[in-house]
């Protein structure tokens, strides 16, 4: 069983993930946004221009939490090792996890955050984010607006966004008896040991006939929302690939015979 953690601690699990800004005066005032409300861990997937004078001035009092910020070259980079990872979007998808109001992602969140990292994804300021980055996450929300203008400045979701965890954290008891985060009978799976399986199953969907690469309509999507949905377990995933090899070893035992 995993011991509670304190609010603060549950604050610094969260890792804020910056793709593709391109504005560096935006980036500054996500580590402000960031600090005021308890949280450091700032991630950046291919910024524009980092470091920049700009992201500092911007960043007046909270320039360590910007200087101490992961570059990163590739959104999974940035996801290694987080358990759950939410995708920030104002914008509906065909694909992708179902978006939930901020504050009930957030809450949510905060419930895997008591097991490990998790992540909050923004997306680009012009083009938010591309459906591969969402489909990278396991779960979505969007900020409610008024009807007829939903795009906030980037810096302004982040700050919503952290204070949303900050005032559902210090509501800890009522995150920790929520009956979604009682503890598992395995840890959760990494991204990394779910994207393993995912680059698993689709060798195998290839390999086995299932699936045609020049046609795979939209199967993998399908399926990542599906085990996105469902919170693999790393015995889960062990369990899964398992099945995968056995299939892939009795399918080369059929051809040499
Ligand atoms: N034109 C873009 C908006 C980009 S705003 C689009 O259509 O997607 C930059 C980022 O801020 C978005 O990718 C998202 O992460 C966040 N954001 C802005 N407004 C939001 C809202 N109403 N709900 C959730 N996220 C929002």
């Amino acid at each position: 069983m995993n011991q509670p953690i304190t609010p603060e601690e549950s604050l610094q699990r969260i890792r804020i993930v910056l793709s593709r800004p391109s504005h560096p005066g935006n980036i500054g005032a996500a580590a402000r946004a960031m600090k005021t409300m308890g949280l450091s861990r700032l991630y950046l997937v291919n910024p524009k221009s980092f470091p920049d004078p700009e992201a500092d001035a911007r960043a007046t009092g909270a320039v360590d939490v910007l200087h101490a910020a992961a570059v990163c070259a590739t959104l999974d980079e940035a996801l290694a090792g987080t358990i759950h990872a939410v995708a920030v979007s104002a914008r509906r998808r065909d694909l992708g996890p179902q978006p939930q109001p901020a504050r009930d992602g957030v809450a949510n969140l905060l419930g895997f955050a008591q097991q490990g990292e998790v992540a909050l994804v923004f997306g680009n300021e012009t083009t938010g984010l591309s459906n591969d980055e969402v489909q990278r996450c396991q779960s979505a929300v969007t900020i409610p607006t008024a009807p007829d203008f939903s795009s906030l400045n980037l810096g302004a979701a982040v700050q919503l966004l952290c204070y949303e965890a900050r005032m559902t954290a210090l509501a800890a008891p009522a995150v920790l008896g929520d009956p979604k985060v009682t503890p598992f009978t395995s840890p959760l799976a990494t991204l990394d040991e779910a994207e393993g399986f995912y680059a698993h199953l689709e060798t195998v969907m290839v390999e086995s006939g299932f699936m045609d690469p020049a046609k795979p309509k939209r199967l993998l999507p399908k399926l990542r929302r599906l085990f996105g949905r469902a919170g693999l377990e790393k015995d889960e995933v062990n369990i899964l690939r398992g099945i995968l090899t056995a299939t892939q070893l009795a399918e080369k035992r059929q051809k040499n015979r």
